[in-house]
């Protein structure tokens, strides 16, 4: 496969000569107001790595998710501690019944609940969550994502009433810091920031502003497996890492994260690959039994040719996005180290 950055791997070579196949994956369901997921897959000594920031990131903030697959494509992941991954099932804000089925069919016994959607009665989050308890069994673990979308009182009184269902932690109830802060102090549930987190200096705001006890990260977002974790060290809370809605190769890399972490005490959200219509590779990253396994993931010709796109758009914005990756930059703490 041609299809490789050419150089020694620093940001200015690699920006001169960024190769790269773009793809464009119809979404099953709207997400983040998107119904196809685009992205540029890159080849290298290391192996393939996804480039695959949403559309409104300029180069400045796509330059960490440019770090993220030259990490993947040149460097390669640190050493695993584990070799699979406990990973959860998410069930949309859909009727009991539906929410119910998902459970079953997952096969996972954590389940993650979307709570607090727009135009939906507080009643029926109590129904989907009933109907999610009762799915997964007394051991399985539930916990409810609300995207932020409450207010402080509305969560207080939400969270207390879901409990019943005994719930393993709440994600992102409301949407700033300071409300967050203020529902953990006020419930017995853990609270864990998600939307919060989109820098590698956010965790440490969480933690300084004691507002979660558990934080959701994301590898390209924060620009690579190692940034990620030298983040998670130097947060100090419990991870959970989550995915971005990648292809399997993006994928992968989160899966690498979740397998080189010291702890890992809950599943993650990777098992996002059922969110898209068609995938990359010939072995999607699809969980068996609850698990996501730890191996690299390859490129197939075919898979890649029904779903491949012009490449042009996708290489420039790689290659601002190197150029975005400033020598000071390249030296701090949370930048990987090339
Ligand atoms: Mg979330």
């Amino acid at each position: 496969m041609s299809c490789v950055i050419d150089g020694d791997g620093t940001a200015g070579q690699a920006a001169e000569s960024v190769r790269g196949r773009a793809f464009a994956i119809g979404l099953r369901n709207r997400f983040r107001g998107i119904t196809v997921r685009e992205g540029l897959l890159v080849h290298g000594p290391a192996g393939w790595g996804e480039f695959s920031p949403f559309a409104e990131y300029g180069p400045r903030e796509a330059s960490r998710w440019w770090a993220a697959c030259r990490e993947a494509s040149h460097q390669g992941w640190p050493e695993p501690v584990r070799d699979r991954v406990p990973v959860n099932v998410t069930v949309p804000a859909v009727d009991p019944e539906r929410a119910a089925a998902i459970v079953t069919a997952g096969g996972c016994s954590t389940a993650k609940v979307k709570v607090a959607e727009k135009g939906q009665d507080p009643s029926e989050d109590i129904a989907r969550v009933e109907a999610v308890r009762s799915a997964i069994g007394p051991s399985g673990r539930v916990r409810i994502d609300a995207n932020g979308a409450w207010g402080v009182d509305t969560a207080v009184r939400m969270v207390r009433e879901l409990d019943r269902f005994d719930l393993e932690y709440v994600e992102q109830p409301c949407a700033s810091l300071e409300e967050l802060g203020a529902v953990r102090r006020r419930v017995d549930v853990p609270v864990a920031a998600d939307e919060s987190i989109r820098r590698a200096e956010d965790p440490l705001r969480v933690r300084a502003a004691e507002a979660a006890d558990i934080v959701v990260l994301k590898v390209q977002p924060l620009g690579g497996v190692r940034a990620a974790l030298r983040v998670a060290e130097a947060c100090g809370l419990p991870v959970v890492v989550s995915s971005a809605v990648e292809s399997s190769v993006g994928l992968a890399a989160g899966v690498a994260l979740a397998a080189a972490l010291p702890e890992l005490p809950y599943a993650c959200g990777l098992a996002t690959m059922q969110m898209l219509t068609a995938d990359v590779t010939t072995e999607p990253l699809l969980p068996v039994d609850g698990f996501l396994p730890v191996r690299p993931v390859t490129v197939d010709e075919e898979a890649l040719s029904r779903v491949e796109v012009d490449a042009s758009a996708w290489r420039e914005r790689a290659r601002n996005a190197a150029e975005a990756e400033t020598p000071r930059e390249s030296g701090e703490r949370d930048s990987p180290p090339f």
